[in-house]
């Protein structure tokens, strides 16, 4: 195994567990930032669309994706599909876009090991033996990438980000500050969401 594609210590801590899919979706995250030609995001040019869901274990890839890729949720680089499925497509701008998905007999062999059971059971993953955790999380290690990812660039993406504005007004009702792509009228003056009535967006 590759030492780039092991997650250092500080994503561990920031994902809160050892558990195997953290480190996946670490993996994938530096193979499609190899395969576009990217370095680590550090400002706003550089984003990634899981297809995970939720209500499924496998959501934690998306903290590695994070992690490896620097397209975080706090700078809005970063958003799920709900498609359900262990796949993402990675998009640059002037690079292009990548998408990478779990081979089903990867993910049929992963799915033997003991660290599973547990999880089934509903044991949480910092609850699971240490060792059970590393058995499976060096397992993966190991595995060649040809063995795990599905690999298919993507000619005909497209994405454009929600442009950036500074503009903010004062609800006028609470009188608390909002920006103005949330601003809304209410009797001809502006209020926050919450303050409008609507439920929804
Ligand atoms: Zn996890
Ligand atoms: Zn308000």
């Amino acid at each position: 195994m590759i030492e780039k594609y092991i997650p250092p210590d500080w994503a561990f801590d920031f994902h809160g567990h050892r558990c195997p899919f953290m480190p996946i979706g670490y993996r994938m995250g530096k193979l499609a930032m190899e395969f576009l030609g990217v370095e680590r995001e550090k400002d706003h040019g550089f984003f990634v669309f899981p297809e995970i869901g939720e209500g499924h274990p496998q959501t934690c890839m998306v903290d590695g994706m994070q992690a490896s890729t620097g397209a975080t949720y706090g700078k809005v680089l970063i958003e799920k599909t709900h498609y359900g499925k262990l796949a993402a497509t990675f998009y640059h701008p002037k690079k292009g876009a990548v998408r990478y998905s779990l081979k089903p007999n990867f993910i049929d062999s992963f799915g033997k090991f003991k660290f599973f059971m547990f999880r089934k059971k509903g044991v949480e993953p910092s609850e699971i033996p240490q060792k059970a955790a590393d058995k499976v999380i060096n397992w993966v290690y190991e595995q060649t990438d040809d063995f795990m990812f599905k690999v298919e660039p993507l000619k005909e993406f497209n994405f454009l980000p929600v442009k950036g504005s500074f503009n903010k007004e004062k609800c006028s009702i609470c009188g608390e500050y909002v920006f103005e792509r949330y601003l809304r009228m209410k009797d001809g003056k502006p209020v926050c969401i919450p303050c409008s009535g609507y439920k929804k967006l």
